[in-house]
């Protein structure tokens, strides 16, 4: 067994696995294609997480910070190649999480071809709730995750209604990398991503289990620690 602590990821875990284009109506929202057959992967460093408690940074070369609320799903042991039948066996947990993206560098990356590392992946891009041990939930197919701006509601939407289910996104990143003891996996963001402004409250919870709020605020990407 390990010495590590996994209600406590966030401060140890060595990579974050996002996946983009995994609820329909998001990928209608964008403009984009649905994916067929493979689902589309990018990464996040761990300096992306941040904790309620710190600042949303805002960071200072973009004008047009998107929400992008997801569910996160914690690597209990590692492995590589992991059958999707057992998958499951390999979550330790969950985190409701944000992908914070910087809209208006993604575009300008896909227009050049680029990779969304600068859009994506800046420090405090991650913000990250509470751990929520495996026994809490049943079934990670049946919540709903909602993210409210000013207390307004922005997005609502149901993990049922995922593209690529975990168990499949499991077995194919394993494919792809070795995932390790305490790994993120973000399973991507049903509808209603907008830009947020500086001094934004952002509240986002799973259905009654959790929450966290966190508020907008210019930086640069280091003032997230
Ligand atoms: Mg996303």
């Amino acid at each position: 067994m390990t010495a590590n602590n996994l209600s406590r990821f966030w401060e140890w875990g060595r990579k974050i696995v996002c996946v983009g284009r995994n609820y329909a109506d998001h990928v209608k929202e964008m403009g984009s294609l649905v994916p067929s057959g493979e689902p589309l992967l990018f990464l996040k460093p761990p300096s992306a997480y941040v904790r309620e408690g710190s600042p949303l940074i805002f960071p200072p070369y973009s004008q047009n910070l998107h929400h992008e609320v997801e569910l996160g799903v914690v690597l209990a042991k590692g492995g590589s190649d992991i059958p999707q039948a057992a998958a499951m066996d390999w979550v330790g947990g969950y985190a409701l999480c944000l992908d914070m993206t910087a809209r208006d560098i993604q575009e300008e990356c896909q227009r050049k071809g680029h990779p969304w590392t600068l859009a994506k992946a800046f420090d405090g891009s991650c913000p990250v709730s509470d751990f929520i041990p495996k026994e809490r939930v049943p079934d990670p197919r049946r919540l709903t995750l909602w993210l409210k701006v000013n207390g307004q509601l922005r997005q609502q939407g149901h993990t049922s209604q995922m593209i690529f289910p975990i168990p499949f996104l499991i077995h194919y990143i394993s494919g792809v990398m070795k995932l390790e003891e305490g790994d993120l996996i973000l399973t991507g963001t049903p509808a209603g991503v907008s830009a947020v402004q500086v001094g934004d409250e952002l509240q986002a919870g799973i259905d009654d289990l959790l929450s966290m709020k966190f508020t907008v605020q210019r930086g640069p990407a280091s003032a997230a620690h």
